[in-house]
């Protein structure tokens, strides 16, 4: 076997900034483990609006340890804007589609320099060939335990049904290891008839990530200790074990040096922060392509305002449609004037700060002065604000983050309190108001902060030598050497 250190990760994430972020970092684990590690990129010049594609060429430019392929661009694109379908489902067949180029690069490595592939929840496709290659695919599940209970689940769950989950309502679904879930905050695409296409397509790409040879969770056993337990328990998928588990989370930036952002925007605002006392600011931020109706954000203009709280919020041009396909449309930067009401950045100007399109979300949250995060529940973001003790504001908006607020919410993980107007599809400038006070100066919201500083120790003892997370990662590069073994490496 190749020493380790001529030996290569081949990492191959799911589209978009929330799958490549946290994937850059896991490399970033692997390297200072001694490990090559080469990221597989699909280019999308016909997806021209992907506010992710600038975001994707910093953080390739900000990582030189890290060799980036992008693989060609496919010879025929679909047709995003002329299908029925909802453009992810174009993204997984679009996935599927590039295995044989996938292939192709793999087969320029000598075997041996192979660790193993390393693939993204929906891009589980790759372990065909990486099987056929005899190299260990593995999955790198960007979201959590929690959610991987549900996905191993599903399956079961969806069989012989004749109807989507969607008439279900709000009727709670049992799974193993997690509190129950009314259907209607399952993701939205697997509420549609399981034989529905796109559903179909899901199911499909999350079923296999069950058929890869160990799945790393970025997440940490004692943040979801009953979903890590449910996923070794034989009846989570019956008749069939789940592979190896490994909770190797929190995977998350360490803020510095931040990069995705220019750096000079980037001082400004941490600047900006410096100046605030402890604890003192709300932020306010929906992932990486979430945005929100001109109206609603007047209504948290209002909230925020009225609350007298210091706050630092991230504003994006709004979509203008909730159609799946407003993800393709190219936004420009958000002009603040016309969208917010008159006169509030005046107003607010000495304890308000608000930011066009991006922020620096990992430094925002280890900064001190960062009391509270108004959060869309992706799993990065979650992550980021426990590892560095923020208490939480849900605000789902997409994917499976009301399955996470869920979550985020229950008591056993106890980091955060949703602001309930979401569901209705409008949060009133009353409950924004009412919720940052709560969180910023009421003794529930000491001891939410309190909850959530605790778990932020839980994750700095999972990360530490011989903490668990640790002991997963190393499991996991044994275990890979084991099978590299039996694969006749
Ligand atoms: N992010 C950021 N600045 C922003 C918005 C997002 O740095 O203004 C980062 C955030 O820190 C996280 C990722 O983008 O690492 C978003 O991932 P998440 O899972 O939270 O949400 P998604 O974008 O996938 O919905």
């Amino acid at each position: 076997m190749a020493p380790r250190r001529q030996q290569t990760v081949v990492m191959y994430p799911s589209f978009g900034v929330g799958h490549i972020i946290p994937m850059t970092e896991l490399a970033r684990v692997l390297l200072r483990r001694g490990l090559d590690v080469t990221m597989v990129l699909i280019e999308r010049p016909f997806w021209p609006s992907d506010s992710g594609a600038a975001t994707t060429r910093r953080v390739m430019a900000a990582n030189p340890a890290i060799t980036f392929h992008v693989l060609p661009p496919d010879p025929s694109p679909p047709d995003f804007a002329g299908s029925t379908k909802p453009p992810f489902f174009h993204t997984l067949q679009l996935l599927r589609r590039y295995n044989g180029e996938l292939g192709r690069f793999l087969r320029s490595f000598p075997r041996r320099r192979l660790h193993s592939v390393v693939t993204g929840m929906f891009s589980t496709y790759a372990a065909e060939v990486a099987a056929e290659l005899g190299v260990p695919a593995y999955t790198f599940f960007a979201s959590g335990a929690g959610f991987l209970a549900v996905v191993a689940q599903l399956p079961a769950l969806l069989a012989g049904r004749q109807e989507g989950l969607k008439v279900l309502g709000d009727a709670p679904l049992e799974f193993l290891g997690v509190p129950p879930i009314p259907a209607s905050h399952m993701v939205k695409e697997l509420l549609e008839h399981p034989e529905e296409d796109m559903c179909n397509a899901m199911v499909d790409a999350l079923k296999r990530v069950a058929d890869t040879d160990g799945v790393l969770v970025n997440t940490f056993e004692s943040l979801e200790s009953r979903a890590v337990q449910a996923l070794r328990d034989p009846r989570c998928v019956p008749g069939k074990a789940m592979p190896p588990i490994y909770c190797i989370g929190p995977v998350v930036g360490d803020g510095s040096p931040h990069r995705e952002m220019p750096p000079e925007r980037r001082h400004e605002l941490l600047a900006w922060l410096d100046a605030q006392p402890e604890r003192s600011v709300v932020y306010l931020c929906f992932g990486s392509r979430g945005t929100l109706p001109a109206e609603q954000l007047r209504e948290i203009a209002v909230g925020l305002e009225r609350s007298g709280h210091r706050f630092l919020w991230v504003v994006r041009t709004p979509a203008g449609t909730d159609d799946p396909k407003k993800f393709l449309e190219q936004r420009p930067e958000p002009d603040l004037e016309a969208l917010l009401p008159a006169g509030f950045l005046e107003r607010t100007g000495g304890r308000g700060l608000v930011v066009p399109s991006w922020a620096p979300q990992a430094a925002v949250l280890r900064h001190l002065s960062t009391g509270a995060f108004v959060t869309h529940c992706g799993w990065n973001s979650v992550l980021e604000a426990v590892a560095a003790g923020v208490p939480m504001l849900c605000w789902p908006l997409y994917s499976e983050q009301m399955l996470n607020k869920v979550l985020m919410t229950d008591l056993d993980m106890g980091v955060a309190w949703e602001m309930e107007g979401y569901a209705a599809g409008r949060v009133g400038a009353e409950e924004v108001e009412a919720k940052v006070r709560l969180v910023m100066d009421s003794e529930e919201g000491r001891e939410l902060r309190a909850r959530v500083a605790a778990r932020r120790e839980d994750a700095m003892a999972a990360l530490e030598d011989g903490g668990t997370s640790q002991e997963a990662l190393a499991r996991f590069l044994a275990d890979v050497d084991k099978l590299r073994g039996q694969l006749g490496d």
